[in-house]
């Protein structure tokens, strides 16, 4: 418990201060905790310390999670690799999926969205280096896929996500950070409502703040290195 309890401080530390760097409001990114291969004992004490959005990336293993864990008012976020026969059990039990980038999935997300539930928020995810073996959206995919979101009935549009290369950040600075923003900022030029830039990781969340990322994805420097 104290373990993650001190976890959950330093890295709240470290976004407050990135925020402070850039001139915002220290609580202007939000965390998100990515659970992948954690137990739901420790999102359970991470939870009671104070931490609401966890994502994770398997959809059995969430679903799993997620029974052990029902009587918590945790706000559940898909990140991980979508496939077509997985897009009922996601729509059905999470908030937020950030990892949708093609109309077939969004189309299925919002058909088999439950009418009892508020529409999905989605983050597209953006391929935004390029990288084949990567999934995300081509960038320049994606104002007709954000235009596409913005009108199915199932979903609402919260903004976009992605995972730039290692080496494109250490060659160029986080220059994907900065061409994401870019693409973020374009698409409410255009009169899109999104309020979320999904972008930073445990190595880089500070970049990315910088960058004017709203939400950090951290696993590692939470949780401790996974196996
Ligand atoms: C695993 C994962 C993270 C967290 O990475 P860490 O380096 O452990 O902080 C963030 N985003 C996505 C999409 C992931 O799959």
């Amino acid at each position: 418990m104290n373990d993650l309890k001190e976890k959950l401080n330093k890295v709240r530390a470290r976004i407050g201060a990135a925020c402070q760097s850039a001139g915002r409001s220290e609580d202007s990114a939000t965390l998100l905790a990515v659970s992948k291969q954690q137990t739901a004992d420790r999102i359970r004490k991470l939870f009671a310390a104070g931490q609401g959005h966890f994502g994770e990336n398997y959809v059995q293993e969430a679903l799993q999670k997620q029974k052990q864990l029902a009587d918590l008012d945790i706000t559940w976020h898909f990140i991980g690799p979508l496939q077509s026969n997985k897009t009922r059990e996601v729509a059905q039990h999470f908030s937020w999926v950030q990892s949708a980038d093609r109309p077939k999935l969004l189309q299925r997300l919002s058909d088999q969205r439950p009418p009892s539930l508020p529409p999905l928020n989605i983050c597209l995810q953006v391929n935004i280096d390029l990288e084949p073996q990567k999934a995300g959206a081509h960038p320049g995919a994606v104002p007709e896929l954000a235009r596409l979101v913005s009108q199915l009935p199932g979903l609402k549009l919260r903004g976009l996500m992605a995972i730039p290369s290692v080496a494109a950040a250490d060659q160029t600075g986080h220059s994907s950070f900065a061409r994401m923003k870019q693409l973020f900022d374009g698409l409410r030029t255009e009169g899109l409502e999104l309020d979320t830039l999904s972008m930073g990781m445990s190595a880089d969340l500070e970049a990315a703040i910088l960058a004017g990322s709203t939400m950090v994805r951290v696993g590692t420097d939470l949780f401790g290195a996974r196996s």
